[in-house]
C-alpha cells in the first residue's frame, strides 16, 4: 500500500484500534473518528489525528473522509449476543454511518473503501446444530441473517456493491467471525465470549469464588479469529482485487464449553458452571469455512484459539488485578 491519508472510522473501538496502530507501524498517515469521547478509546496513538464526531451524520462523514485515499468503516453500534439481541434498532442504525461514508467518498473522490461485515449475515436456517457444516459465503443467500444487526450487515455489503458498480468506489468487504484479543471490551454488556469468560475466570481467580455464570448449555459452537490474524487478513484483501464479501474467520471450531476449558487451564483454576439457559446464546453453531480466501489470498489464521485466549486473558487480568 502507498496511501498519503487514511480514515479508520470507529478508531477509538477494540479492531480500529489496533489497526491504527499497524497502519502507523507501517508508516501511514491516519485519521482515526469515534463517537466516543478520546478518554474512552480502548487505544489512543498520539501519531494519528484522532477525533472525536458520530459518523451518523452526513457532513460528519464528508469532514473525516476528506483528503484520504481509504476509509476502513470499523465503526458500528454493537456487542455480544447479550447486546445485539436487545438492541436492533441502535445495531441497524449504523446502516447511517456506512451510508454516509460511501456517499463522502464518492462526493470527494476517495476510492478505497473497506467495509467491516459479520458471520452475522448468515441465514439462520444453516446454523441449527452445533456440528454444523462451515459457511461459505453463497449461505447468506437465501437471506435470514441475524435480526437487527445481521440485516444491518448484509445491507452494507449490498450498498458496498452497488457503489462499487455504479460510482467504481473500490470496495473490500470482510465478513468478520468473532474476533478477539487485547484492548477491547471485557465487561458492561457489549462483549462477546471470549472476554467474558476471561473475564469471568480471572475474577473467579481473584475472588477465591470457583464458580461461573454460562449462557446457554455451553454446548453451542463457534470459531474465533485471534486479533493479529484479522489484521494480516484486512491487509491481504486489500492488496487483493477481491470485491466481494469474503469470510475472515478461524476455521477452529470449539464449543463454548471447550473454550471454558481451555481458560480454566490458563488461569490453573477450575470452575464450577452455573447453566442459565434463558441467557442470549445466537445460533446453535457456527463456523467459517475459509477454502475462497485460501485460494484466493492465501491467507490461513496462524493463531491457535489456546494461544489467543492467553494473551487475552492475561491482559484481562491484568486489567481486573490493578483495581483489586
Ligand atoms: P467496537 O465496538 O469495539 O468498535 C466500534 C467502534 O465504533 C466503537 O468504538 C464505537 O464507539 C464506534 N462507533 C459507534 N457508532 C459510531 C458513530 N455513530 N460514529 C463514530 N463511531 C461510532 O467493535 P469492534 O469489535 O472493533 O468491531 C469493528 C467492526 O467489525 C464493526 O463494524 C463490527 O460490526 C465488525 N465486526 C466485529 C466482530 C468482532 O468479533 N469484534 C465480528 C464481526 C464484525
Amino acid at each position: 500500500m502507498n496511501k498519503n491519508t487514511i480514515l479508520v472510522a470507529g478508531g477509538g473501538g477494540f479492531i480500529g484500534g489496533h489497526l491504527v496502530g499497524d497502519l502507523i507501524q507501517k508508516g501511514h498517515t491516519v485519521r482515526s473518528v469515534d463517537a466516543k469521547p478520546l478518554s474512552d478509546w480502548y487505544q489512543t496513538h498520539p501519531e494519528a489525528e484522532n477525533l472525536k464526531d458520530d459518523l451518523m451524520g452526513k457532513e460528519a462523514c464528508e469532514k473525516a473522509v476528506e483528503g484520504c485515499d481509504l476509509v476502513y468503516n470499523l465503526a458500528c453500534d454493537m456487542g455480544g449476543m447479550g447486546f445485539i439481541e436487545s438492541n436492533k434498532c441502535l445495531c441497524m442504525l449504523s446502516v447511517l454511518i456506512n451510508t454516509h461514508l460511501l456517499m463522502a467518498c464518492k462526493k470527494v473522490g476517495c476510492k478505497e473503501y473497506f467495509y467491516s461485515s459479520s458471520a452475522c449475515v448468515y441465514a439462520a436456517d444453516k446454523q441449527t446444530h452445533p456440528d454444523i457444516t462451515a459457511l461459505k459465503e453463497s449461505d447468506a443467500y437465501p437471506a435470514m441473517p441475524e435480526d437487527g444487526y445481521g440485516w444491518e450487515k448484509l445491507f452494507g455489503e449490498r450498498m458496498c456493491r452497488h457503489f462499487n458498480e455504479d460510482f467504481q468506489v473500490d470496495v473490500r468487504i470482510a465478513r468478520f467471525h468473532n474476533v478477539y484479543g487485547t484492548h477491547g471490551t471485557f465487561e458492561g454488556g457489549r462483549e462477546k465470549a471470549p472476554a467474558a469468560i476471561c473475564r469471568k475466570i480471572a475474577m473467579a481467580k481473584l475472588s477465591g469464588k470457583h464458580q461461573i455464570e454460562v449462557w446457554g448449555d455451553g454446548e453451542q459452537t463457534r470459531s474465533f479469529t485471534y486479533i493479529d490474524d484479522c489484521l494480516t487478513g484486512m491487509d491481504k484483501l486489500l492488496a487483493s482485487d477481491m470485491r466481494n464479501p469474503i469470510n475472515l474467520g478461524s476455521s477452529e471450531m470449539v464449543t463454548i464449553n471447550q473454550m471454558i476449558d481451555y481458560v480454566e487451564a490458563i488461569a490453573g483454576i477450575k470452575v464450577k458452571r452455573k447453566h442459565d439457559l434463558s441467557a442470549p446464546q445466537g445460533v446453535r453453531g457456527r463456523n467459517s469455512d475459509n477454502k475462497l480466501i485460501q485460494k484466493t489470498l492465501g491467507w490461513a489464521p496462524a493463531v491457535s484459539l489456546r494461544e489467543g485466549l492467553h494473551k487475552t486473558y492475561q491482559w484481562i487480568y491484568d486489567q481486573l488485578k490493578s483495581r483489586y
